[in-house]
């Protein structure tokens, strides 16, 4: 039998049909949240029925206010955003769609509820209502996002019309150094391939550092692949995913159903000798922690360099963007990436709120005293009560940073967590784009260590000097 990648293995398994290259795939998961009104509506003004209403999961995440919770929906003071809520309850309770909603214990941003829950599994194709689909992934799955009518047909058919990407091997040797993190890692791939680089590609992240990284870092990775213009990420499961998902509410449960789950998902890793399309290399050894310095995530560099120069482009069309984002951000070609100094830090989104990325803000945030408003967003109720039980709210609190409750808040922006003009973040989410922390607001992308190292030093500041 031909050498398969994993890739082609679960997309081989899932078509439909195959129209001239358009290819109808049977769709999992999906995961939905408050702003998928449209899709209902589309589908109430068609009067189509959800098809498989087990299979679609919702979240209320990306409207919801991150403080002054306690008086549950009716105390949301935005209009607007209390009607989505509402809205949100009454359509899911109409179509028999299973709400992780505003009141619920399990709340939380939809790619960090799925794979804690046991909902994200290996083998599996999941679409999501956000781009950064691509998250759950790094269970050994092709997840994507789609866009509002998109996912109007997948709720109406439980199936999606795509074409095929191809496929991309990163593959990542040697040991990370002391300090380094999944999200530097993930902007090292991104410096280095280009924010385009993976376009029209499904990505596998492959190498004893991808095998050696916990759950969290892998949904980090999966997660930034769409950063880099990819369909997808994908790590292949092995020990480390199964010891994971054992045990949680939607997983199958130990025993035969558990051994039969394992024998299908023991078989999703690459053939040896399978191909790709494309193959990339880096050595974990040259990472440094990363900064980002303009206005996308392929515009970073390690901590102890400097702001580049256009006039040093590798080409015209780099020249002029560099130019633009230099001006946008309020930065000047040549200095230290060091001497930016910050207004606000955000530790949260769905890259980085899980359980690790709190601890790994909390051990530096205990070394010092936040000298800018920095906020912590955990990425779900679950992850919120974990750190609560660690004591690592305690350690931030004491450290002068806000312990806020789950949502995208500052992801994004649009719940009204945002960066007023002109203002500057140190931030953990995933785009630094113009704006999307707030009109006129410049993002620098880093991991939650050196956001909260840069909290207590008010500029970008190694977090290796602080933590050694
Ligand atoms: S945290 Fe940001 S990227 Fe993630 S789901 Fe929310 S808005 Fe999308």
């Amino acid at each position: 039998m031909t050498a398969q990648t994993m890739f082609e293995k679960i997309w081989n398994s899932h078509i439909v049909a195959d129209e001239e290259g358009e290819i109808l795939l049977y769709v999992d998961r999906a995961l939905i949240h408050e702003g998928s009104s449209h899709a209902f509506a589309a589908l109430a003004k068609n009067n189509y029925k959800v098809a498989r209403p087990q299979q679609v999961f919702a979240f209320t995440d990306h409207y919801v206010p991150t403080t002054g919770r306690e008086k549950g929906v009716a105390g949301i003071a935005v209009d607007e955003i209390r009607n989505m809520v509402i809205g949100q309850h009454e359509n899911t309770a109409k179509h028999g769609i299973r709400l992780f909603g505003f009141d619920d214990p399990r709340q939380g941003i939809l790619h960090i509820v799925p794979p804690e829950q046991g909902i994200t599994q290996p083998g599996l194709l999941i679409c999501g209502a956000d781009s950064h689909t691509s998250t759950h992934g790094a269970f050994g799955c092709i997840a994507f996002g789609i866009g509002a009518s998109d996912m109007t047909h997948v709720m109406a058919t439980q199936a999606t019309w795509q074409r095929k990407p191809k496929t991309l091997r990163i593959t990542v040797d040697g040991k990370p150094g002391f300090g380094v993190s999944p999200k530097d890692i993930i902007l090292a791939i991104i410096a280095k391939i280009g924010a385009e680089g993976g376009v029209g590609h499904a990505i596998e992240y492959a190498g004893p550092v991808f095998r050696s990284m916990s759950m969290e870092g892998r949904m980090t990775v999966c997660n930034m692949s769409i950063e880099a213009g990819a369909r997808c990420g994908m790590i292949a499961p092995d020990e480390t995913t199964f010891a994971y998902m054992a045990g949680r509410p939607f997983a199958p449960k130990k025993g035969a159903e558990w051994d039969a789950a394992m024998a299908k998902w023991k078989l999703l890793p690459t053939d040896a000798g399978a191909t790709f399309d494309r193959e990339v290399s880096l050595d974990a050894a040259q990472i440094e922690p990363m900064v980002t310095w303009g206005v996308n995530p392929e515009m970073a560099g390690a901590v102890g360099g400097h702001v580049p120069d256009p006039k040093n482009a590798p080409d015209e069309r780099r020249r002029s963007d560099w130019t633009m984002a230099l001006d946008y951000m309020g930065l000047t070609a040549g200095m230290a990436l060091t001497d930016i100094r910050i207004d606000r830090v955000f530790i949260g989104s769905c890259t980085n709120s899980r359980i690790e990325d709190i601890r790994a803000a909390a051990e530096v945030a205990k070394l010092g005293r936040a000298v800018v408003p920095a906020w912590v967003v955990p990425g779900s109720k679950v992850v919120k009560a974990q750190a609560e039980k660690e004591g690592l709210d305690r350690i931030l609190l004491d450290a002068g940073f806000e312990w806020r409750d789950p949502g995208c808040s500052m992801c994004t922006a649009i719940n009204g967590d945002q960066l007023k003009p002109g203002e500057r973040s140190a931030s953990t989410s995933n785009r630094n784009f113009r704006n999307r922390q707030g009109p006129g607001g410049r993002t620098h992308l880093v991991s939650p260590a050196m956001a909260a190292a840069a909290a207590l030093k008010g500029h970008f500041t190694d977090v290796r000097d602080l933590i050694k």
